[in-house]
């Protein structure tokens, strides 16, 4: 078999014929042909025989690497004239528009990120962090569901942070698919009108549900007219539970600081360390923890009190209560903490009796708290592992390749035509 022959086959990309390779300063250059005598659109459908002018653009694809080297695919380009999208560089059936890298290779790329953290990727594949978001961004606009947004029924929508110092993204999640089918930067009814305006009033008036945290921006837009006024608006019992356990921290705040103020240091300091021992689900402490968590039973006062009232609070949604029992202990829990005199707790209660029946629609609709949690934790690692975006979009892009309705197959998991 000729040299060119056996590496058309090992290549085996689409659409193209091996014409010639050389090793140029330790990378091996491949020459290739395009096979279709027709110029394809980059951007349509539309291809013609007629090129726009005799020019030829010399243009070069990182490819998988052989072995040590690094793999370059070059070829010479044409332009069209697309009526659509005028004057454009031909597209190639083996890589993604305005792309350097082989669809090969990015399908590489965005598999990795979703799987492992930025200097793993950056030392293997030996592209910076950059690239890689923008490589997610390109595979995600061609290979996400393009029927994501149809027939939507009960959804939630989510903010998260993507970046310190305030930077969010807003999710919308598919409930019945388990996947986010959309998001965008922000966190505010404009973000969310954003959606409405995409789906359209058709699509937005068939929406039964839609569970989001407390904050007063998503349900506005949910009720605007033209987006989903019929809607159920339901409030994670997660969100719910969030806001009771910041109302503990805040008492735990207060008491360390009283403790450190009134000359009591080492008192103080043991307080510090008992933030995650309160915060914790009682199961999931560690020895050190729980000795401490008995330590502060012992000593009593407004933080034991309001850590009964957050346990008791969590105790409600942890079982298989019905909306009824649900109810009923959340109004009892309401009078109690309303009662407490302690100001945080006054304060959440007056939260949870404005959101009551969004909470309790969120039980009887089955949107429950394994939903909400499993999407932050997820998004917390995938941000955790990338440490830092240069764009949301790229934020985005990494959110969508993970949790969106996309199947992301490496090169030998694909179909392929095989040439040669
Ligand atoms: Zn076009």
């Amino acid at each position: 078999m000729r040299a060119t022959t056996l590496l058309n086959r090992l290549l085996d990309l689409p659409g193209v014929t091996v014409s010639g390779a050389s090793l140029e300063a330790g990378s091996l250059v491949v020459d290739v042909r395009l096979r279709a005598r027709k110029l394809a659109c980059p951007l349509c459908d539309h291809t013609t025989r007629a090129a726009y002018d005799t020019r030829r653009y010399l243009t070069w694809w990182r490819s998988l690497d052989f072995g040590a080297h690094t793999v370059f695919v070059r070829t010479g380009l044409r332009r069209l004239n697309c009526p659509q999208h005028g004057v454009r560089v031909q597209g190639v059936p083996f890589a993604r528009h305005r792309a350097g890298f082989t669809r090969d290779f990015e399908d590489v790329t965005a598999f990795l990120a979703t799987k492992t953290d930025k200097s793993t990727i950056a030392r293997f594949l030996r592209i910076d962090w950059d690239t890689v978001g923008r490589i997610c961004e390109r595979v995600v606009a061609t290979d996400l569901d393009r029927h994501r947004l149809e027939g939507l029924v009960n959804i939630g929508v989510d903010e998260v942070s993507w970046k310190k110092h305030h930077n969010y993204l807003t999710l919308v999640t598919d409930h019945d698919a388990g996947k986010v089918v959309w998001g965008r930067a922000g966190k505010d009814t404009a973000t969310l009108d954003a959606f409405f305006d995409q789906i359209g009033p058709q699509k937005a008036g068939r929406i039964e549900a839609v569970s989001m945290d407390m904050g007063p921006a998503y349900a506005k837009s949910v009720r605007t007219p033209g987006h989903a006024p019929q809607a159920t608006i339901c409030y994670d019992p997660f969100h719910a539970v969030k806001i009771v356990s910041e109302a503990l921290d805040v008492e735990r705040r207060k008491a360390w600081n009283e403790l450190r103020n009134g000359g009591n240091p080492e008192a103080a300091k043991k307080f510090k360390g008992a933030r995650w021992a309160l915060l914790k689900n009682p199961t999931d402490l560690d020895e050190g923890q729980a000795a401490l968590l008995r330590k502060l039973k012992r000593r009593g006062g407004d933080v034991w009190r309001a850590y009964t009232l957050k346990e008791a609070f969590r105790a409600i949604f942890a079982g298989d209560l019905n909306p009824d029992q649900a109810g009923e202990l959340i109004d009892r829990w309401i009078s109690r903490a309303s009662r407490s005199r302690l100001p945080a707790f006054v304060k959440a209660a007056k939260t949870i009796r404005k959101h009551r029946e969004g909470i309790l629609a969120a039980l009887r609709l089955g949107i429950n708290n394994a939903r909400a949690e499993g999407l932050n934790s997820v998004v917390r690692l995938i941000f955790r592992r990338a440490r830092g975006f240069h764009s949301p979009e790229a934020a985005l892009a990494l959110v969508m390749l993970t949790c969106g309705p996309i199947t992301l197959q490496l090169p030998h998991e694909q179909p392929r035509i095989g040439t040669g």
